[in-house]
């Protein structure tokens, strides 16, 4: 045997033909029955393994509020400009 053998272009595409990526390893969380990365949180709940990793209630509620002020904010704007002009 020599000590570099042939490597066709149709063995290496043969080899290479096993290589492709298959998508992301989903499983389903066990609080809340969505599809999650595995061995991640859960985006939906903001859970592993049954321990709060984000407390998720807060964060919608402090988003609802942010959204609320914002607005009022914007609500308050175009009254000023009508004013101004
Ligand atoms: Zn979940």
């Amino acid at each position: 045997m020599t000590v570099r053998m042939r490597h066709t272009r149709a063995h290496t595409r043969n080899r290479r033909a096993h290589h492709a990526i298959k998508g992301p390893q989903l499983s389903k969380c066990k609080e809340c029955g969505s599809l999650h990365v595995m061995h991640r949180m859960c985006e939906n709940c903001g859970k592993y393994k049954g321990r709060i990793i984000i407390d998720v209630q807060s964060k919608i509620a402090k988003k609802a509020e942010r959204t609320k002020r914002k607005r009022k904010e914007l609500g308050q704007e175009p009254e000023k400009n009508i004013d101004e002009k």
